[in-house]
């Protein structure tokens, strides 16, 4: 049995002995969908420099003007948002609806903000950075689809609260994680005793948070990366592999397991 081999069985037995497993998904897991990340050697940032911090900042000061110059910044993030579009679903995606089937996996905290998981058929997903198709009122934190609402009249105004600024869902650099999303990842962590990291970097909070709490609270970690991050060495097995290849089998062995 080769180093891999030896690390989906630990990870199959730590996943069976668990009682809530949470997976803790970042871009990594989209990368098989052809969708870039933002870090490492392939990464936007790394190849095309750091994005503007402050996003948040402008749409607060001027919300209408933030609506008119959507345009132009689809066209800056051409690349990830032409990937976005034609993205569907990969092999890991589908091994972690299988899992969650299987009564495996309890949660999906995603700062993935593709939708795929929801293609792929997952049920219990929280997405901590928001959903690209979807709308948002910055204050109640009410979310339409995209296409439901009229853009008419910029900036869009929520019609539940009636004074709250609609934006897309997606959360901004320097805009706060919204309060529900935040509460339920809080939640779940209080309660998971097993996360996976899934083709997360690890490095933005307050997601890089979640695994540290939970390690300290007596809980196991399993990484699934094919590179090193800042948490491998609080990680109890480490699976360096794509997701794909990974998480399919991680749910191969379990399945051969319980029959
Ligand atoms: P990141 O870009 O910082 O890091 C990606 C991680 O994935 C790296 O550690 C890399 O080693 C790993 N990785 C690369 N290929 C992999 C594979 N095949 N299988 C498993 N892991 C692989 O990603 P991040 O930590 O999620 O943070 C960046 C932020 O950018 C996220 O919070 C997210 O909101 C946003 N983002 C989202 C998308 C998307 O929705 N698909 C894409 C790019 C960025
Ligand atoms: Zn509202």
């Amino acid at each position: 049995m080769n180093d891999l081999e030896q690390a989906i069985e630990e990870a199959a037995r730590l996943i069976r002995n668990a009682r809530h497993v949470v997976a803790l998904v970042g871009a990594g897991l989209s990368a098989e969908s052809g969708v870039p990340t933002f870090r490492g050697p392939e990464g936007l940032w790394t190849k095309h420099g750091e994005p503007d911090l402050r996003d948040y900042d402008r749409f607060v000061e001027d919300p209408k003007r933030w609506w008119e110059q959507r345009r132009e910044r689809a066209s800056r993030l051409g690349e990830l948002v032409q990937a976005l579009e034609s993205a569907v679903p990969n092999a890991g995606h589908f091994a972690l609806r299988d899992l969650e089937e299987m009564g495996r996996l309890q949660h999906i905290i995603t700062q993935n903000i593709d939708n795929l998981h929801q293609l792929a058929g997952s049920q219990a997903i929280t997405e901590i950075h928001g959903n690209r198709t979807k709308l948002r009122c910055v204050l109640c934190n009410h979310r339409w689809p995209f296409e439901d609402f009229s853009l008419e009249e910029l900036p869009p105004r929520c019609p539940d609260c009636t004074s709250g600024i609609v934006k897309s869902d997606t959360v901004m650099f320097g805009e706060p994680i919204p309060r529900d999303a935040l509460d339920e990842c809080i939640n779940q962590s209080r309660r998971c005793d097993c996360m996976l990291l899934v083709g997360t970097s690890a490095v933005v909070y307050p997601a890089a948070q979640f695994p540290v709490d939970v390690k300290s609270s007596g809980g196991v970690l399993i990484e699934v990366n094919p590179n090193e991050t800042p948490l491998t060495r609080l990680c109890d097995v480490v699976l360096r592999a794509p997701a794909g290849e990974a998480l399919t089998a991680v749910v191969e062995r379990l399945g051969s397991a319980t029959q």
